[in-house]
């Protein structure tokens, strides 16, 4: 087994007693880099000069006795929506092609005074808005499992990265599922986090009320030790609070015996595929045997959750990208005769088309006249649903439901924007809801591509999420890379 290939957990422990070195963990990342990323394209920028300068500098410090903190000298890859001081941050958008940020991002400065090891910026679905990942302004990730097929989106190449063995964890953001639909796609563990116990200062915004920066990685256990760095109150970010219950440190008890779990039968409706709905009855089996107390619950509201979420996410994304306007920073466009077609020009050229898509939407639905008819009742949907959620912990301890409607679907296979959306459908309600959701990965298809399983847990249930998950993941004997897999053939695409 190579370096590349162990957990950040696991390397975390040959680094500490001396087994390897930082600088080797980052020369086997970039060799696997150099040999698969010209298929995968999950990176934007490459920060080589400055990783290795960072794992020499981990490498020096315990040589001399300094005790460090666990994730020290592990390497990370970071979307591309979350500003990295004297690195490019450019949201794939041609609108933010050469903006360098002159700021890290309260999450980046947690990363760097643990002395984790930056690797990049990864490719991502404009400011965030898709969820495939082929609506970047620059490249098509591929997914690592059948490079014909999308890795999710929006932070698909974090994903991407992580099952490609191009890195040891990730960072993605989470508005609708953008962290848990590319964990589900390629095999990975994604934890959405409760709402406010994340900083989102320097995540560049796009609808601020739903989202969360999420970690990312190959078990559950190492999402649990980035989150356990990531969670806290940030002065720079009003909307965050202290954990109230959450203690990386703590060794965790994996079980699932007497939790009360809930199925709601919204979420296995006609829509999901038949291959994700028997992985999850597989899964829900073995939890049952092991002493989970299942029960089927109701949430209606979730009928309603996805156009809640367009509405909402849509309102608020118009108004989060006025900012860019052709005059301060950004992009701007070389021709315009007047102030008005500066902005007109510099925003036509500078945004994608599904960008544009939603600022016309949200522009729509917050006009007078129309505010009534859609924002303020996808408000009150939203409030229907967080009273569901809330009924609905009265009696279980959490949701279990699939993560994805599919398996990773064929490059250009979803051609509207309505069924680009519609692979939202079980992700967006905890962004809502405002609720911790994980997503892990609980068997494949007939085409050996993995499908996802999504926990849901009441706010602040992070911990209980990663107990069921660390139970599951030991029962299922953990979670392969994609080359280790035993070989299947592969439509349309081509084995690493
Ligand atoms: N796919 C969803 C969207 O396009 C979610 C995106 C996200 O979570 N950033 O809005």
């Amino acid at each position: 087994m190579e370096l590349y290939e162990y957990t950040a957990s696991a390397l975390s422990d040959l680094l500490q007693t001396g087994e390897c070195s930082s600088v080797e963990v980052l020369e086997s990342v970039w060799d696997r880099i150099t040999r698969t990323e010209g298929k995968i394209k999950a990176y934007l920028t490459l920060t080589k000069k400055e990783a290795f300068h960072q794992a020499e500098e981990i490498d020096r410090r315990r040589a001399y006795g300094e005790s460090l903190p666990p994730l020290a000298g592990i390497p990370i890859a970071v979307k591309d929506n979350i500003c990295t001081k004297g690195v490019k941050t450019t949201c794939a958008s041609r609108m933010l092609q050469d903006f360098v940020s002159p700021y890290d991002a309260a999450v980046i400065e947690r990363c760097k005074e643990s002395g984790m090891v930056l690797l990049g910026k990864t490719n991502l679905d404009e400011f965030g808005m898709g969820s495939s990942c082929e609506h970047s302004h620059f490249q098509i990730t591929s997914n690592p499992w059948d490079t014909g097929r999308v890795p999710g989106g929006s932070s698909g190449g974090s994903a991407a990265a992580l099952a490609a063995g191009e890195a040891v964890l990730a960072l993605g953001s989470d508005t609708g599922g953008s962290v848990r639909l590319p964990a589900s796609y390629c095999g990975l563990v994604g934890l959405k986090p409760t709402y406010g116990t994340v900083s989102r200062y320097g995540l560049v915004a796009f609808a601020s009320s739903l989202e969360q920066i999420g970690p990312m990685g190959r078990s559950v256990e190492d999402v649990r030790l980035l989150y356990s760095l990531l969670c806290g109150k940030d002065p720079k970010d009003a909307t965050t609070l202290e954990h109230p219950s959450f203690d990386g440190k703590q060794r965790l008890f994996p079980s699932v015996k007497g939790k009360r779990i809930g199925i709601p039968k919204e979420y296995y409706s006609s829509q999901i595929a038949k291959p994700v709905k028997e992985n999850l009855r597989a899964a829900l089996t073995l939890l049952e045997r092991e002493g989970a107390v299942l029960q089927e619950i109701s949430l209606p509201g979730t009928q309603g959750a996805l156009a809640a979420y367009y509405l909402i996410s849509s309102a608020e994304a118009s108004s989060n990208l006025a900012r860019y306007d052709g005059v301060k920073y950004g992009y701007r466009a070389k021709s315009f005769a007047s102030l008005e077609e500066l902005y007109q020009n510099s925003r036509s050229e500078g945004f994608g088309k599904e960008v544009k898509r939603r600022i016309l939407l949200g522009g729509f639905v917050l006009s007078a006249g129309y505010q009534e008819k859609y924002y303020k009742r996808a408000k009150e949907l939203q409030r229907q649903i967080i009273g569901e959620y809330q009924r609905a912990f009265e009696t279980c301890d959490l949701l279990i439901t699939p993560t994805a409607p599919d398996t990773a679907f064929p490059i250009g296979e979803k051609q509207s924007a309505a069924q680009m959306y519609l692979s939202d459908i079980c992700t967006v309600p905890a962004n809502i809801a405002g609720l911790p959701a994980l997503s892990l990965p609980c068997g494949y298809d007939k085409n050996g591509l993995p499908v996802g399983m999504q926990l849901i847990g009441p706010k602040f249930s992070e911990e209980r999420l990663f107990e069921a998950a660390l139970y599951y993941e030991q029962a299922a004997g953990g979670f392969p890379m994609p080359d280790r897999m035993r070989p299947f053939e592969r439509k349309g695409g081509e084995k690493l």
